[in-house]
């Protein structure tokens, strides 16, 4: 091995090929600290080139080979075994905005670049790019990218797929793929991009990335309220998008449990509402158009919905920095979450009409079998709730098989998930914690798949191995 840290090492340069177990730390446990693992070292390439060079030896040596981005994946997708036979290829370095165009309304740039500053620059070109999540501030567009990332605004754009126009990448055989394009159509074959789309590392590198921009929203209105129940949340939804069609940009759900785990452990969260209810909803609309026409279109079906008795309380954001407020405590239910306990998340999602179903037959089925408390938080536009089994810290630690427990708290969820025709993975991606699942629900055919596309790019089975297909 030493052969091989000597030849990684005259690539990167001595600083970017990391190997000490300290400089290691931050890299081979994952943001929630439920696995560790080991690997040869950290290799911090500059450019494609030497992700290129980087591959090749690696390849060359029979090495696996750990793409990672922000190291931000809530399923331990981008952390390794503890066998410790790898090379992590972390691309913070590659961070650099290349272009924005704004007349093809597109961006390029470099893998590692964090998503927030994506985000930035697009305003600053008068330009929106739409991918928002909990992780902004450290997830890369890279990682996205490979995990078809998810979040609050897929309701109106879609996800990071339907986002992407291009990109680049290293295959595992060392070959560069340039397929940087900004094209809206391009019907010359298959679509070789979504094969990197959602495939978390497992067929290449991605290197860089074109994306699609939006227009920059100058008006937004938003609503912090209470329906009666989740079924009214969902008769909410249809009065909005019926009201305001597009406008409507976000949609999501918390129960109580989950705004008092906020309120309680994230540092500065204030309540939105004077009382405490059971269920709170999120509304956000936005357009290009005048900011009175907006705020008259949420008000308007707000009163609605509290004649219709389907609201119990309702807030609206006075200013920006309401808006803020509210959207901060939005994405803090991670952190809270993460400092408040064991929270087993699921990431599922079911057709939207199914939700009520869902979250009713979920919390019956884990309140009746677990000493667990239900914590709800979602994506309601899309379908997508995190449901999640919450445990005490103490109650965890004094299970006699916390792993069995989980596994079968997922089981339990992903059940009623499936029978709903529903999924067990929405946003986060498979990585290594539902490889199970992968085995359980999906059919042989489509495993078989997945296998064959596998095996051609990756034929000794060497780019993240042991993670997203069983
Ligand atoms: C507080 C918090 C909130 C979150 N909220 C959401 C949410 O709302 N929606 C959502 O979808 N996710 C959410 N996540 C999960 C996570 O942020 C996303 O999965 C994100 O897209 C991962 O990006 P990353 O750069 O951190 O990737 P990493 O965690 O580093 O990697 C994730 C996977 O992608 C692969 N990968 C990374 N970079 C590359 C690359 N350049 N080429 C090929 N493969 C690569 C890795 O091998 C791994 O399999 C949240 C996470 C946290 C901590």
């Amino acid at each position: 091995m030493k052969l091989l840290l000597d030849t990684l090492r005259n690539i990167v340069g001595t600083t970017a090929l990391l190997t000490e177990s300290g400089d290691l730390a931050g890299y081979v446990s994952d943001w929630r600290g439920r696995y560790t693992g080991k690997a040869l070292c950290v290799a911090l390439p500059r450019d494609t080139e030497q992700v290129c060079e980087l591959v090749r030896a690696c390849v060359a040596a029979g090495v696996a080979v750990l793409p990672q981005g922000g190291n931000t994946s809530l399923s331990g997708g981008a952390v390794p075994y503890e066998q410790g036979h790898c090379v992590i290829i972390n691309l913070s370095r590659m961070r650099r905005i290349v272009r924005i165009d704004p007349a093809d309304n597109s961006m390029e740039v470099q893998a590692g670049c964090v998503l927030a500053e994506i985000q930035a620059a697009a305003i600053e070109a008068g330009r929106f790019f739409p991918i928002s999540l909990g992780a902004e501030g450290s997830c890369q567009i890279g990682g996205n990218i490979a995990t078809n990332a998810g979040g609050t605004s897929v309701l109106r754009y879609g996800n990071t797929r339907e986002n992407v126009l291009g990109l680049e990448a290293v295959l595992p055989d060392g070959r560069i793929w340039r397929g940087l394009r900004t094209l809206r159509k391009d019907n010359t074959g298959l679509d070789l991009k979504q094969m990197f789309i959602g495939a978390e590392g497992t067929l290449g590198i991605i290197t860089a990335a074109t994306l699609k921009l939006h227009p920059l929203p100058s008006a937004h209105a938003m609503s912090w309220l209470a329906p009666v129940d989740v079924d009214a949340a969902l008769k909410l939804l249809g009065m909005f998008q019926a009201a305001c069609g597009a406008q409507l940009s976000a949609f999501e759900l918390m129960n109580a449990n989950q705004l008092d785990i906020v309120l309680k452990h994230v540092p500065g969260q204030h309540a939105p509402l004077v009382e405490a209810h059971p269920w709170h909803l999120l509304v956000e609309l936005s357009d290009t158009c005048d900011h009175a026409r907006l705020q008259d279109t949420l008000e308007a079906t707000l009163e609605k919905g509290l004649e219709l008795g389907l609201i119990s309380d309702a807030a609206i954001a006075a200013n920006s920095t309401q808006r803020q407020t509210m959207w901060k405590l939005r994405h803090s239910v991670s952190e809270g979450n993460k400092k408040a306990g064991i929270g087993l998340t699921l990431d599922t999602a079911v057709p939207v009409s199914m939700v009520p179903a869902f979250i009713d037959e979920a919390t019956r089925a884990i309140e009746e079998n677990f000493e667990a408390r239900v914590v709800v938080v979602g994506h309601l536009g899309d379908g997508n709730i995190h449901f999640i089994p919450f445990f005490e810290f103490d109650t965890w630690q004094a299970l006699p098989d916390p792993a069995k427990t989980a596994a079968a708290v997922r089981r339990a969820g992903h059940d009623v998930a499936a029978r709903l025709h529903g999924t067990f993975s929405a946003e986060h991606g498979v990585g290594r914690t539902l490889l199970d699942e992968m085995r359980h629900y999906k059919s042989e055919v489509e495993l078989d798949m997945m296998r064959a596309i596998k095996r051609t790019f990756d034929p000794l089975g060497l780019f993240n191995p042991g993670k997203l297909i069983p």
